[in-house]
């Protein structure tokens, strides 16, 4: 890198990128948007970026992120929850609405939008909850947090069900007027009344209760037939069995408008990781067998599942490190996703990079309905560039994360290649592995 110090703004030129396919190219980065793409640009003014040997992906977007603030900024703040999103080679996240106060009105959407503008690390569009305090019960202001100055337009009580069919489907019909989408934490809480792991062989040997995969079957199987007489989108949340990308394969066969998100950790881990009690592995919806992970590595891979979503949930050292039953579900997985996909879907030949891009980028994009995000590295396109370096491995190492949280299940696993820098509409946020502020 040469040019100004300091001066992360600006004009930039990033040399010799590689594109997802595999096309080399130069990308000059001007006024938050790539005025030029093609071989051998002329530098001019612009600081120059030498790619050689790094990817260039369009910029990584999340549908599925705890932020935690309001409320918990004792486990992440807005500030540090997108520098960890940066790092990790995201330009947006969508924030989960499960903050205290819950993110039922204007008000408080209105304040997760803003707070994320300030931080200016990636763009972050509030998630509105479906019902009132997550209450299941009584729908919340939808139409308000629409027509507020964040435009929410993914609903969702993710952290519990809307397991109410008729709630549900009241839901649907509200968003179907304005292009919205239900996103279901897919989890009939009947069946999962102190479950602690995935119900088979390992809970009977461990003893502890069992969550069962019917009881993410059931609810997708019936949330896609909801979505197909409303008429109106449904996306489920962190599929992790092979029965529900089986579901979801006939729903879509069918034309029905459902869309669907994995996990990294849902990609490359299994239940067997909980006998050893340590509830780093402990996750709703928990890890499941290895047969779920092959389940869902083929749907992810085939479209069936559209996108990968982190479900970032950052917990203090105190709720993790606590007796199993005690312990908190949830993974922080920002600093990790694209190095998880790197090995679970292109080390093993079921994704491409431009697979990646799609299933990281673009669809993700789609269905969060973020216009100026996920558009292929092209002249005109907003400037949100990931750089990473495929050929990188390095062991993790959550001390040296960006997140507040250290609650990362891939500690001291060696994962492939490393983010290189993110550009958010140009502005370089991370430069050579490391926040630019
Ligand atoms: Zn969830």
């Amino acid at each position: 890198m040469s040019g100004k110090e300091g001066t992360m703004t600006g004009t930039w030129l990033i040399r010799n990128a590689t594109l997802p396919t595999g096309q080399r190219t130069d990308l000059l980065l001007r006024d938050g948007t790539i005025a030029q793409a093609g071989p051998e640009l002329s530098a001019g003014g612009a600081q120059v970026l030498d790619a050689d040997g790094l990817l260039a992906l369009p910029g990584l977007v999340d549908l599925h992120t705890h932020l935690r603030e309001p409320g918990r900024e004792d486990a992440e703040t807005i500030e540090t929850g997108t520098r960890a999103a940066a790092l990790g080679g995201f330009t947006a996240v969508h924030a989960m609405a499960n903050t205290d106060p819950v993110a039922d009105t204007a008000g408080v959407v209105e304040q997760v939008w803003r707070l994320g503008r300030e931080a200016g690390y990636c763009d972050v569009q509030p998630v509105g909850a479906v019902t009132v305090k997550l209450g299941g019960t009584h729908l919340a202001e939808l139409g308000a947090m629409a027509d507020s100055v964040a435009r929410v337009r993914v609903f969702s009580d993710d952290g519990k069900c809307v397991s109410d069919p008729l709630l549900m489907r009241r839901a649907l019909e509200y968003v179907k007027a304005f292009g919205g989408v239900i996103a279901q934490h897919a989890e009939e809480p009947r069946l999962t009344q102190g479950a602690q792991l995935n119900e088979g062989e390992v809970s009977g040997r461990l003893g502890l209760a069992g969550w069962p995969a019917v009881a993410e079957e059931a609810i997708i199987a019936r949330d896609c037939l909801l979505a197909a007489h409303v008429g109106s989108a449904l996306h489920v949340c962190h599929v992790s069995t092979a029965g529900s990308v089986e579901i979801l394969r006939w729903a879509k066969a069918k034309g029905w408008p459902v869309t669907a998100e994995v996990t990294p950790h849902h990609l490359l881990l299994t239940d067997d990781l909980a006998e050893g009690y340590d509830p780093v592995y402990k996750v709703n919806p928990p890890l499941r067998t290895a047969a779920d992970v092959e389940g869902v590595r083929q749907g992810l891979a085939d479209g069936t599942i559209d996108c990968v979503a982190t479900d970032h949930a950052p917990h203090p050292v105190e709720a993790k490190e606590a007796e199993w039953a005690a312990a908190a579900n949830g993974m922080t997985g920002l600093e990790t996703a694209l190095r998880v996909v790197h090995k679970a879907m292109v080390e093993t030949g079921l994704l491409d990079w431009a697979g990646v891009a799609d299933r990281m980028s673009t669809r993700p994009a789609a269905i969060g309905r973020l216009t100026g995000h996920g558009q292929p590295l092209a002249k005109g396109a907003p400037a949100n560039v990931t750089l990473y370096d495929p050929a990188a491995a390095t062991p993790v190492n959550p001390a040296a994360h960006a997140s507040k949280s250290r609650n990362s299940p891939f500690a001291g696993m060696t994962l492939p290649g490393r983010v290189h820098a993110t550009f958010l509409r140009g502005t370089a946020t991370v430069l050579d592995g490391k926040v630019t502020r």
